[in-house]
């Protein structure tokens, strides 16, 4: 039985980090559909199920792979995002922050320096700020 299973996977993609993340979404929608509000909530899951393992037993390895280095890679930009958010915060008595009108480069400058001309570090275009 195990080796007819892994004859059966062999040149398939298998178990990524995507896949977990999914079974994981499919499963806690799977525990909201206990409540009667969102049975609907039943169908996702499986959707979800579906598709991952789809995924698992898909032979187009390159694809399945491209995806799942495209979740790693949103994850690994929202743990940035996050501790900028953080950063930004904990300096927000001491800092200002504004965004470049040309570029959108986010700049910081010192606070309650009155009026001041900013220029961008990106492209060198000057805006002026009230810090
Ligand atoms: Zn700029």
């Amino acid at each position: 039985m195990r080796q007819r299973f892994q004859r059966f996977m062999s040149g398939r993609y298998g178990a990524d980090q995507l896949s977990r993340v999914l079974m994981f979404i499919a499963l806690a929608f799977l525990i909201l559909s206990f409540f009667p509000i969102f049975r609907f909530f039943y169908l996702i899951a499986i959707v979800i199920m579906v598709y991952t393992y789809f995924r698992m037993f898909s032979r187009n390895v390159q694809k399945r792979y491209a995806e799942n280095q495209k979740f790693l890679n949103w994850k690994y930009k929202l743990v940035v995002k996050k501790d900028q958010r953080r950063k930004r915060w904990e300096q927000r008595k001491i800092y200002r922050f504004f965004n470049c009108p040309n570029c959108k480069q986010t700049v910081r400058v010192p606070r309650g320096k009155g009026k001041i001309c900013i220029t961008c570090p990106k492209c060198r275009t000057e805006f002026v700020r009230k810090s």
